[in-house]
Order: structure tokens, then sequence, then C-alpha cells
């Protein structure tokens, strides 16, 4: 499995005994990054067996408390266990000033160096992207400004037909080319298709983070056909004033954007703590978007 996204707390603003807010881990081809910290997460992490170390960036949503309560305790932690290595945090502008203004009045100091990206109330793109992942932000519809993230698995490289390969006795410097689905030449001028020499690479995955949000079209744009969804539901239909109210989403809400933006699955999670258990969650979701399911903690889910 190379790229998969494990939920460590998918509760609401409260936590409660059954639930904690929000965190997830995503793993990609020995990435690995948090999105949204809540309270407790380095617990659910230690739950989760993640070692708390490999994390080599974190994304905020926003700046309720249920997003990232969890940060500073975090860096705590990694400090104690000896971290050097740099953490990268991306985030609405005044987390820097909020995280090292509460690490500074401790009198501590972290041996490791705190990297801030701020993302800009308006801002919508590219964040972050390496030769295996790209991630992206977009707006979403919520009290404070708050962003969803995007995260897309590059092409992986072809697979060599090695057999063919050897049997035409060709040299290795085409094998770049061909495992990026160039053709090559050889050096008497005469083309090599890539396709005779190779097979189709792995799948790649792709994952959309939308939490917290109100009911919120311009997000179907940003997440059209991505694979697997995850998105906010904290209320069911007889509660749709509320949500409404406090800039929050309904079951079906999350399960008519799915629809919308045509993705495989949906995930819904950051159910109000009003509610004993997903069922009529899950109901009501069903209806408008057969492919979803109720995004419990601990859960690991394959993007690729
Ligand atoms: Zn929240
Ligand atoms: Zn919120």
């Amino acid at each position: 499995m190379s790229f998969f996204v494990q939920f460590l707390g998918t509760g609401s603003a409260l936590p409660t005994a059954k639930s904690n807010p929000s965190c997830q881990y995503i793993f990609c081809q020995n990435r690995h990054f948090l999105i949204d910290c809540g309270e407790g997460s380095q617990i659910q992490l230690r739950k989760a067996g993640i070692k708390l170390q490999k994390i080599d960036a974190i994304f905020i949503s926003h700046l309720h408390g249920d997003h990232y309560f969890g940060l500073v305790g975090l860096l705590s932690s990694m400090h104690l266990l000896g971290r050097e290595k740099d953490i990268h945090i991306y985030g609405p502008p005044p987390l820097e000033n909020i995280v090292r203004s509460q690490v500074e009045l401790g009198n501590s100091r972290l041996n490791f160096g705190l990297v801030f990206h701020p993302i800009e109330d308006q801002f919508e793109g590219l964040l972050f992207e390496d030769k295996v992942i790209e991630i992206k932000t977009f707006k979403l519809k919520h009290k404070i400004p708050t962003h969803g993230f995007l995260l897309h698995e590059k092409v992986k490289p072809r697979h060599l037909l090695g057999e063919k390969f050897r049997e035409d006795e060709l040299s290795i410097a085409h094998i770049p080319a061909f495992k990026e689905g160039r053709d090559s030449l050889t050096e008497e001028g005469e083309k090599l298709s890539f396709l005779d020499y190779t097979s189709a690479p792995d799948f790649s995955g792709s994952y959309a983070y939308c939490s917290d949000t109100a009911y919120c079209e311009n997000i179907v744009q940003h997440i059209k056909g991505v694979d697997t969804l995850y998105h906010e539901a904290t209320f069911t239909n007889q509660d749709e004033g509320r949500a409404k109210a406090t800039k929050h989403s309904t079951a079906q809400q999350a399960a008519k954007i799915a629809s919308l933006a045509e993705v495989k699955t949906l995930y819904f999670g950051h159910m109000s703590a009003r509610y004993d258990d997903p069922k009529l969650h899950l109901k009501e979701a069903k209806e408008i978007f057969e492919n979803t399911h109720y995004a419990k903690e601990g859960l690991q889910v394959r993007l690729s």
C-alpha cells in the first residue's frame, strides 16, 4: 500500500469518551503528513502505532480549537523524544504566533525548527509538491477562514518488461525515458516505443479533506473526480437549521457534494456529540450517494 489515510479523530467540537477531535494521518510513499491536530492527537498517533518523529508536515484547516489544540502538545513531545528534524506547518497566518508564544511563554525551547507556511484567507492553489505527491488547498465556507486540502499522488513509473528489453539487447540508457512514458532513439536513430518495453504503472490515488464547512458548491470544482472524499457531516436533516446557523453540513449535503463532484467514495465525520451513532447520517447520506461510509476512528483507508 503506497498511499493511505488513517482517521485518528473524527469527532466534532466536544471531545467525548467515544470520539476525539479532528486529526488524520496520511502516508504516501514514505512521506508522513497530519491533517488537523485536535486535542489528544498525539495519544491517537501512539494508539495507532505511528511514530511521532516521522511526521514531516502538518496541515491545519482553521483555528477552531477542535482542529489544532493538540499541536503544541505534539510538538513538545517531539522535542522530548529528541527530534532534530524541522517540521513544516501549513495553516492560517495567526497560527505561527499562537504556537511560538505557547512555546516561549513556558520558557521552553524546541530542538528542531518550526517552518511555518501561512495559508492566506483567500488563497487557493498549490501548497506542497515533490516527485510523488501534490497537495493543494481551497476555501471552505465556515464561521472563520477555513481551508480544505486535496492530495494527488503523481503518476508512477511504468513497469519495464525486462524479458523483451533483454531480448532486444537495448542499452540501460533507455530505461528512464521508458519508465516516464517517453519514446527513445537507438544510436542509429531508430525510434523505440515505450509501449513495446513497458506496461502501465500502478494506480495513483487522490484524496480530498473538507472540514468544517457549510454546504458550498464552490468546493465541487476543486475536488472533481477525486477517488476518496472526506466531508464533514455534523448534523442530520432534522437539524438542518442548526447546520446553517453554525456553518456546518448535514449528511445529505455532504452526499450532494460527493455526487456533484463525481467522487468514488465518501467518508463522513465531525458528527455532533448530540448523536449516539452514525446510523441516521448514513441512511440519509445514502439516499443521495450510495457509496458513503462513516469515518470510524482508527480506520485505515487505502488510496492506492
Ligand atoms: Zn470542527
Ligand atoms: Zn470549525
